[in-house]
C-alpha cells in the first residue's frame, strides 16, 4: 500500500540544522534557527517559567481533560495581553479565545474554521511569508496568493505596493498580516502605515487573520500590541493567532492561542460553538502543562514582573546584537550600508545576502545562513559575533 509513496521534500531549516550538527569545525555559527538562543548560546529555560513549574509540581496536579477550548484562566490572559487588561470588547464578550498546540496549531484551526465559513475565499500572504503559511492555508484546502511586501531595495515594506495589492482585492478574502516583528524579514509597518491597512480592511470587507509570533519582542508587550489594538478600535471582526513559543522559552510545550473578534456576545456563543467543533476533530482538547506556566505566570504579580524583566532583556540582547553587528561591519570598512539591520524588527533579518555568499559562508566558515540569506540576530551572542562580522567582512570586501 505504501509502494508509490514519494519522498516529501526536507525542510529546507532542518536540513540546514543537520548540515550544521555535522559540522566539526568548533568555530561554526548557525544563524538559520528560528529560536532565541541567550548569551551563552542556550536556549533559555525563564526563571518565572521555572518558578511557576516548581509551583505546580509542588501541587502534583491530576492529568484530566482540558475543556475543548483549554483553560478559562489561560484564555483570560492571553486575551489580556493581545486587547490590553480589561479592555471592553473582551468585558463584552465579543472575544472567543482557545488554547492551541503553539502559535502553528492556532493557525491550523482558525484556518480550518474559515474554510468552513469561507470555501470561496483566497487567502493572501506577504510576499515573503513564514514558509508555513503557505503550506497550511494550502493544506485546509485554500487557495493561497501573495500581496507585495519586502522592498530588497530598502530592506523595508514595499508599502504603496501592499496596499494597492490589498485595495484591489474582492470582499470576502482573508488577508494574513504579520503584527509585529515579520519573519522571515524583519521588515514591519509604521503605526501610521497599520491605520490605513485597517482602513483598507474595512472598505474592501476584507477578513484579517494576525498572526502574532512575538509580542515582546520588538518594542515592548503593549507596543507591539498596536496592530490588534488598531483593530480592535476599527470596530471590524478579526482573527489573531498568537504563541508563547518564542516570548515564554515555551517552544516544546505547544502553547498558542486562536482569537476571533466577533460583532457580539451572542455571534461569539456560535462561533466558539464552530470552533469547537474543529478542534474536537483535530485533536479533542489541548494539553495541560505550558497552558498552566503560562496562566500562572500572568496571573501571579512577581512571576509577571520577573517575566516581562526576561522578556526585556531578551529583546535588548536583540536590540544589542544588531547595533553591534552594524557597527562592527562599518569599523571593519565594509562599505554596504547595513543600517537596515537595526531598523528592522524582531529575531530576524532579512540581509541581502546571495546564494553564492550563503554558501560561502557556510563553506569557508562554517556559518550557516537560510539561503534567502535570512539570519536569526538571536543566535549572536558576545562570543562569536566579532567572528561573524570578520567572515561577514571578508566575503563582502
Ligand atoms: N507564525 C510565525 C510568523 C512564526 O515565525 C512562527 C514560529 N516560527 C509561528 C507562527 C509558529 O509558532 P509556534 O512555534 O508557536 O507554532
Amino acid at each position: 500500500v505504501f509502494s508509490t509513496v514519494e519522498m516529501a521534500p526536507r525542510d529546507p531549516i532542518l536540513g540546514l540544522t543537520e548540515a550544521f550538527n555535522a559540522d566539526t569545525r568548533t568555530t561554526k555559527v548557525n544563524l538559520g534557527v528560528g529560536v532565541y538562543y541567550d548569551d551563552a548560546g542556550k536556549l533559555p529555560l525563564l526563571r518565572a517559567v521555572r518558578a511557576a513549574e516548581e509551583a505546580r509540581m509542588k501541587n502534583a496536579p491530576p492529568r484530566g481533560y482540558q475543556p475543548i477550548e483549554g483553560a478559562p484562566a489561560y484564555n483570560k490572559a492571553v486575551q489580556d495581553l493581545l486587547f490590553g487588561q480589561g479592555a471592553a470588547l473582551t468585558a463584552d464578550g465579543r472575544v472567543v479565545t482557545a488554547q492551541a498546540l503553539g502559535g502553528t496549531g492556532a493557525l491550523k484551526i482558525g484556518a480550518d474554521f474559515l474554510k468552513r465559513l469561507l470555501p470561496q475565499a483566497k487567502v493572501y500572504i506577504s510576499d515573503p511569508s513564514w514558509e508555513n503559511h503557505r503550506a497550511l492555508f494550502e493544506a485546509a484546502g485554500f487557495e493561497v496568493d501573495v500581496y507585495p511586501y519586502f522592498d530588497a531595495d530598502t530592506r523595508g515594506v514595499r508599502f504603496d505596493a501592499m496596499i494597492a495589492h490589498l485595495k484591489a482585492l474582492p470582499a470576502s478574502q482573508i488577508v494574513l498580516l504579520h503584527a509585529c516583528c515579520h519573519n522571515p524579514t524583519g521588515a514591519d509597518l509604521t503605526d501610521a502605515q497599520w491605520a490605513e491597512v485597517v482602513e483598507v480592511c474595512k472598505a474592501r470587507n476584507l477578513v484579517p487573520f494576525l498572526d502574532m509570533a512575538y509580542q515582546g519582542f520588538a518594542d515592548g508587550i503593549d507596543q507591539d500590541a498596536v496592530a490588534v489594538r488598531q483593530f480592535v478600535q476599527s470596530g471590524l471582526s478579526f482573527v489573531i493567532s498568537s504563541s508563547f513559543s518564542k516570548s515564554f522559552s515555551l517552544y516544546g510545550e505547544r502553547v498558542g492561542a486562536l482569537s476571533i473578534v466577533t460583532a457580539s456576545k451572542d455571534e461569539s456563543a456560535r462561533v466558539l460553538s464552530q470552533l469547537k467543533r474543529t478542534i474536537r476533530t483535530n485533536y479533542s482538547n489541548p494539553p495541560t502543562h505550558g497552558g498552566a506556566v503560562v496562566a500562572s505566570v500572568l496571573a501571579t504579580p512577581e512571576l509577571r514582573s520577573m517575566w516581562e524583566e526576561e522578556l526585556g532583556e531578551m529583546r535588548e540582547r536583540i536590540r544589542a546584537m544588531r547595533t553591534g553587528l552594524v557597527d562592527k561591519l562599518s569599523a571593519r570598512g565594509v562599505a554596504r550600508d547595513f543600517s537596515f539591520v537595526v531598523r528592522q524588527r524582531g529575531m530576524f533579518s532579512y540581509t541581502g545576502l546571495t546564494v553564492a555568499q550563503v554558501d560561502r559562508l557556510r563553506d569557508e566558515f562554517g556559518i550557516y545562513a537560510v539561503s534567502t540569506g535570512r539570519i536569526c540576530l538571536a543566535a549572536l551572542n558576545s562570543k562569536n559575533i566579532d567572528y561573524v562580522a570578520d567572515s561577514l567582512a571578508t566575503i563582502l570586501k
